[in-house]
């Protein structure tokens, strides 16, 4: 197993990846709310924990991670109050809450798969884990840690020495920064829900010893990940936004629970930002990869995107940057898998391919740096066009996932999912020899901008 050097938001520092059981390394990843479609922010933060995926394989390490799906909306704010999220779109969308955490992980799955993000060994619902987070509340009460109100459980961080060390606040600054208490009987007002009871009219409720209610959403991540990875584990990764809030509440459960140190590496993705901005609703910026794909992007362009930042820096997305970087990305493609037809290389060019594969794996070895990679990965492509340069990029795409051994024009030729189904739709018309409907969707398609070849079993969809 190689040497890793990896960032530890906890410490500060970058420090060599030590996994308590190598060659496995245990992961733990915040998964999505699956109350709406996943942004193209959201996606980031995954891609940075595929990439330490792959990384950690790659480095010859069994990976055992795990990403959980909040299937139970936590509230609308990260502090106790506001709308449960699933059920606000479950009533808003006239569906159950099931529906829409089926519907939506679907579609979040799908993502995923689109940007060659693998999937954790484990993903864990937490509608399935319910008991073991009753069972986490229960022995945190037992140990002093919890007390009960009457609308719910919560954590007492005054009890909690280290409580504030992740984002290095104190508990004072906990408390001033927390809102005023809206529940007066909370003995401090950033103390949190670990278990909420339930008002009659919520959805989604389930029977615990405090009467019927539903978990807070830090104790998800807290039960899920010690009972999938036990006591102690490697890596957590999620969103910077995460470190004040839900991670720091995490680190307070679990440490009040075990009584030593849990998660040995803390690892946080840096925002992505859109026109330099917050993303928002308002704003009309929140993309998703639907709507980079309907723009003529594919989702591998995207990634390749994201890899040219670093994970703990900013990403501002503009359509130009995105723009600038699909050029380069197909142009990457173009000359790698024009190398697979040419020469092996002569011994100096070997040498140098082999240097500047090297180059590639250093890179990403300390702490993830794949946008010093890319520009290794380029030297690479710019020496003399030999088979060698061709070998070596496939095999580093183990790593990068960006399907380096496809020619440039397939990358291009990404078809939107719902002109695949029009143009379906007007095939099948004209198979039923639907003439009108046919020649309609043909019309339609044309005005969106694309063109359908028959053939004799079948259609050609092209982008005009
Ligand atoms: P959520 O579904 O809101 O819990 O978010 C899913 C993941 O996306 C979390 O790990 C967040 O930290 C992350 N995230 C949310 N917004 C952004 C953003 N603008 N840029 C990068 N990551 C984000
Ligand atoms: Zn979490």
């Amino acid at each position: 197993m190689d040497k890793l050097k990896f960032y530890n938001t906890l410490t500060r520092r970058k420090e060599e990846l030590s996994p308590l059981s190598p060659p496995v390394v245990t992961t733990y990843s915040c998964g999505p709310t699956v109350y709406n479609y996943a942004h193209i922010g959201n996606l980031r933060t995954y891609v940075f924990m595929d990439e330490l995926r792959r990384t950690l394989k790659y480095a010859g390490y069994t990976t055992k991670s795990v990403m959980n799906i909040t299937d139970v909306g936590h509230l609308t704010s990260d502090g106790d109050d506001g709308e449960d999220k699933m059920q606000t779109a479950a009533k808003k969308q006239n569906k159950s809450p099931e529906e829409i955490a089926a519907f939506y992980s679907a579609v979040f799955f799908k993502d995923l798969e689109r940007l060659h993000i693998l999937l954790p060994e484990i993903i864990a619902k937490a509608t399935d884990n319910i008991d073991e987070m009753i069972d986490f509340v229960k022995v945190l009460c037992d140990k002093g840690y919890g007390y009960e109100t009457d609308d719910g459980i919560y954590f007492d961080i005054s009890k909690f020495d280290g409580y504030g060390k992740l984002s290095r606040c104190n508990i004072e600054d906990a408390l001033a920064g927390a809102r005023v208490a809206v529940n007066t009987q909370k003995r401090h007002p950033a103390d949190f829900a670990l278990w909420k009871k339930a008002e009659k009219n919520h959805i989604m409720q389930w029977q615990s010893p405090w009467g019927m209610g539903y978990p807070g959403w830090h104790i998800e991540c807290s039960a899920m990940s010690k009972k999938f990875l036990g006591e102690r584990f490697d890596i957590h990764t999620g969103g910077v936004d995460h470190i004040p809030i839900h991670h720091e509440n995490e680190i307070a459960q679990s440490e009040a629970l075990e009584g030593h140190k849990v998660v040995n590496l803390w690892m946080h993705g840096e925002f992505m930002l859109v026109d330099g901005g917050k993303m928002s609703k308002s704003l009309g910026n929140v993309y998703t990869i639907d709507d980079l794909i309907a723009k003529g992007f594919s989702p591998l362009a995207f990634r390749y995107f994201c890899l040219n930042t670093h994970y703990r820096n900013k990403l501002n997305f503009t359509f130009d940057g995105l723009s600038g970087a699909a050029t380069a990305y197909n142009r990457l493609r173009g000359i790698i898998s024009a190398c697979k037809t040419a020469q092996k290389a002569d011994a100096d060019t070997a040498q140098k391919v082999q240097a500047q594969k090297d180059a590639v794996v250093a890179a990403v070895y300390d702490d993830l740096n794949f946008p010093l990679a890319l520009g290794e990965l380029w030297t690479m492509a710019k020496l003399p066009a030999c088979r060698d340069i061709y070998d070596a990029a496939v095999e580093l795409d183990s790593i990068l996932a960006l399907d380096l051994h496809l020619p440039q024009e397939q990358a291009e030729q990404q078809i939107p999912d719902e002109i695949k189904q029009l143009a379906d739709k007007r095939f099948a018309a004209r198979k039923a020899k639907d003439w009108a409907t046919s020649d309609a969707l043909r019309a339609e398609l044309d005005a969106l901008g694309y063109t359908v070849l028959d053939g004799k079993d079948g259609y050609e969809i092209k982008k005009k």
